[in-house]
């Protein structure tokens, strides 16, 4: 679907540019890339919002803002694990 791959390259202009101004890197494994991307775009169609594709929508508007991406929990995973919890974002090797 066209609007949807619109979404999708607006996904990936925007994490870039977050990445890069944040210090990380993106999940250099392009096909895990591209399933994140796509996943955020599908909560963009569905929800209108940036909700982290792995976490749960939970219709509670408070809560879900804490996930919309990047997600409030994105710095510490990524400090802890060396990537967020979806694998989007990564910490520079
Ligand atoms: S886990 Fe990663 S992809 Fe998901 S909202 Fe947080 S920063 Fe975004």
């Amino acid at each position: 679907m066209n609007g949807h791959n619109e979404l999708k390259d607006k996904m990936y202009e925007w994490t870039e540019k977050y990445a890069t101004k944040a210090g990380y890197k993106l999940n250099p494994d392009r096909e895990a890339l591209e399933y994140v991307l796509d996943g955020l775009a599908s909560r963009v169609e569905k929800f209108g919002r940036r909700y982290c594709p792995c976490r749960i929508v939970t219709g509670d508007e408070k809560e879900d803002r804490k996930i919309v991406c990047p997600c409030i929990y994105h710095k510490d995973e990524i400090e802890k694990d060396g990537n967020c919890h979806c694998e989007l974002f990564f910490r520079p090797s």
